[in-house]
């Protein structure tokens, strides 16, 4: 039971002094090693021969829209940089930092064209010469470049629930993005996906803090290795901090509201994680929190970010959000006092993107002492520090040759490995699946033939939604079927649009004439806004498209090809098997029809709470009074399918759970094992998740939290045991005062449906 003391006090976060001298406070690694004082030293030199305007353009990113021929958001075709606005850019503002594309992927050809021309004006013509530190968005592999690797998107990644395959992706995203000349990633998105209305909850790793601080650390480290001057490796940039990923209402950039104790246990730990994995960059989030825009809050900004987390990187801010203060959000009366707010705040660098204002008016604000000279030098030491970290002053970019292994079919082969690992089988009575290679199939349904339906966003294009610009070769779900049983066997009718009727009949009368259905439906791609819904619900024309099948007979497996859970409950029922595909990239289509025609044996689990209704939405950490329900039993959480379920073509069994005492304490963790065996015939992967139930606590337990996993291989037949380290410290919650407590009291393990209770008594 509990007690009234609060006996362990876990300071998980360690608090960092502001130091005086910015070059100092500037490094992102403890500025002891040899290395990082002789950046300092480096920077400081350089700082001193610096103008108000030299660092003012330092904080200043500009889009590529702004040094390219043509209107921003209407480039001239083909892309071409404009001389006179470069030099305007590069010479007159002194701007330090340029991103994104113009419309659509360029060619590694091309991107190195740009970047060299770019780096030679800003370090043979500036008077500083420092070079540019160009950022780009490469979530799911480099994206905006044509040939590049196309990994499943981060929610695909974390239902792999292994943090070598992130590593890998990390690793292939860094080497490619540096052959595409480009040393900066905006990725990855650490928010929790939390509410799955938000467009935006494919970018994430899913509901659980565990779960994405070990995914987003692995991704971090196979970006960055532990030199980001390594010609291979990037800066990564964590984003967005913090609170973006929990709309009230669903709606991407709207507000949210999150109290202290549940953002410090809930949203931070995935950021701290980071920190703690080295991420050299930060990027804010572009909504309100709590009434306040974070881009202008420095509880958010200083004290959270600096001194709580100890983060000492850049701080960049998120597209126009500055600007956004006044003209969104309206807590600023013109730009130049939304500039004011944002810079004192703590922002480092504006992704402006799109206007010459910003540099020209944080100038006025220093020289009127509306913004102190301090904060100035202190952003631009941090900006100053990264450049020479990547290496920027002597390769400001390496030659194209270095990279060979750009686009290749080694490549391809860890996306299609990590596709494959994310398929997760959340149903499959009488073992519909896998599909006999023999059998005539119907292929059905609006993803099904769609390879930007598998990438989503941020592919090619920032929607992903042009198919001109897809790679060649690469296969939808219909094409790798054909090619795997042979087109003879396979009908395909489309059935349906994403929300609209197109031949459902014709479906229904081919369902008659094969053996199964397979039905893929979901989503068309978005990005950001454009894919706000008003409703969870799978639209209505594709749910008729499959009851139009059901009615036929035929056995109907469900493709699930979604950014989010779209609600099916009125359809699932008819559906023998039902495979989640997530965004699954590129080699998804090839991966797919592996699983459904049993060559992989599937492994992927749901990162996230699948709802069942559209209007219940809790995830799997709720507390005991969400599961009260109407019947007054405790049976009120009733997903479709709950975080961490995923099916196998074999059957594991679970037995044994042994814990080495009954008592936890400080410098006793806790160890805990359990037996797995493929009590199938086939070999298989299973993660095995460690959930742990605090049963009394002063703030109310949620019914049981992830405190680890791990994924494992067994031949059919084979046991083995996995064993698991609990520490105190993991069995922490943010209590009372906002402060990370481990309460005394009564605890329960659980392992595949086995429990053991355990108790921490004070010490
Ligand atoms: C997005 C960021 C992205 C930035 C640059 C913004 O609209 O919110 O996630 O990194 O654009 O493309």
């Amino acid at each position: 039971m509990k007690s009234n003391t609060l006996i362990t006090l876990v300071m998980f976060f360690s608090m960092s002094l502001f130091l005086e001298n910015c070059t100092d406070s500037a490094t992102q690694q403890p500025s002891n090693t040899k290395e990082d004082l002789a950046i300092a030293q480096k920077v400081k030199a350089l700082m001193s021969k610096m103008t108000l305007t030299d660092k003012v353009g330092e904080m200043t990113q500009l889009a590529i829209d702004m040094v390219s021929v043509g209107d921003p958001y209407n480039l001239k075709e083909p892309h071409q940089l404009d001389p006179d606005k470069l030099r305007k850019t590069l010479l007159d503002l002194r701007v330090g930092s340029i991103l994104n594309v113009g419309g659509h992927a360029y060619s590694k050809e091309h991107w190195h064209e740009i970047i060299s021309k770019i780096q030679d004006i800003a370090m043979n013509e500036k008077p500083t010469g420092i070079p540019v530190l160009y950022g780009i968005d490469a979530i799911h592999g480099v994206n905006y470049t044509v040939g590049a690797t196309l990994f499943p998107q981060e929610i695909a990644l974390a239902a792999t629930w292994n943090p070598s395959t992130a590593l890998k992706m990390g690793e292939i995203s860094a080497y490619e993005t540096r052959a595409s000349a480009i040393p900066w990633n905006f990725s990855p998105v650490l928010g929790v996906g939390r509410n799955p209305l938000w467009p935006r909850f494919w970018e994430t790793l899913g509901e659980d803090p565990f779960l994405v601080s070990k995914m987003g650390a692995a991704l971090i480290e196979g970006y960055e290795g532990n030199d980001i001057a390594n010609p291979e490796k990037v800066a990564a940039c964590m984003k967005h901090f913090l609170g973006y990923s929990m709309p009230l209402l669903g709606k991407d950039r709207t507000q949210a509201w999150i109290p202290q104790r549940e953002l410090q246990e809930y949203f931070v730990p995935s950021f701290q994680a980071a920190v703690g994995a080295g991420v050299h960059t930060a990027m804010i989030n572009s909504a309100e929190m709590n009434g306040i825009p974070v881009h202008c809050n420095p509880k958010i900004l200083k004290d959270l970010l600096r001194d709580q987390l100890g983060f000492k990187g850049l701080a960049v801010s998120d597209w126009e959000d500055i600007k956004y203060l006044y003209t969104r959000h309206h807590v600023a009366k013109d730009y130049k006092d939304a500039i004011k707010l944002a810079i004192n705040a703590g922002v480092d660098m504006s992704m402006v993107a799109m206007d010459y204002d910003f540099p020209v008016l944080l100038k006025e604000l220093v020289e009127e002492g509306e913004v102190p000279m301090s904060r100035i030098n202190e952003s631009v030491a941090r900006i100053l520090t990264l450049k020479f970290q990547l290496g920027l002053f002597e390769h400001p970019y390496y030659p194209l040759e270095n990279y060979p292994d750009f686009g290749s079919e080694k490549h391809a082969n860890a996306s299609f490995q990590a596709a494959l690992e994310s398929l997760t089988l959340l149903k499959n009575e009488k073992n519909t699946l896998p599909i006999s290679k023999k059998a005539k199939i119907l292929v059905t349904g609006p993803t099904a033939h769609s390879l930007n339906a598998l990438n989503g966003g941020w592919t090619n294009t920032w929607q992903g939604d042009e198919s001109k610009y897809n790679t060649p070769g690469k296969k939808t779900i219909l094409e790798a079927i054909q090619d795997k049983i042979g087109a003879a066997k396979v009908t395909f009718v489309e059935g349906t649009s994403v929300d609209e009727a197109i031949n459902i009949p014709q479906a229904a009368a081919a369902a008659r004439r094969s053996k199964v259905a397979i039905v893929c439906i979901g989503e068309m791609t978005y990005t950001e806004k454009p894919g706000d819904i008003d409703e969870l619900e799978l639209p209505e024309a594709q749910q008729n498209l499959v009851k139009a099948i059901a009615k036929t007979g035929t056995p109907i497996v469900l493709v699930l090809v979604e950014g989010r859970p779209r609600t099916l409950h009125g359809i699932e029922p008819d559906a023998s098997a039902v495979l989640m595909t997530y965004l699954s990239g590129n080699e998804g289509g090839r991966a797919i029809a592996e699983v459904l025609f049993g060559d992989y044996n599937p492994n992927g689990k749901l990162p996230f709470t699948y709802p069942r209704y559209a209007n219940s939405l809790d995830t799997y950490d709720h507390k005991y009074t969400d599961e009260f329900s109407r019947d007054f039993s405790q049976n009120g959480f009733n997903p479709q399918w709950e975080f961490g379920s995923g099916l196998s073509y074999t059957t594991f069994e679970y037995s044994n759970l042994k814990l080495n005492a009954n008592q936890i304490s400080k410098d006793k963790p806790l160890q805990i094992s359990v037996t797995l065996t493929n009590t199938g015939k086939r070999a298989g992967q299973e993660v095995v998740q460690l959930f742990v139930s605090d049963e009394v606590a002063s703030i109310t337990p949620p019914v049981k939290r992830l405190r680890g996993f791990q994924k494992t291989n067994l031949q059919a037949g084979e046991s083995k045991t996995i064993s698991f380290t609990l520490k105190l410290e993991d069995l922490a919650f943010v209590g009372l005062d906002n402060e990370w407590v481990t309460e005394p009291g009564e605890f329960e393990a659980q392992i595949g449906g086995l429990k053991e209770k355990f108790s921490y008594a004070e010490e």
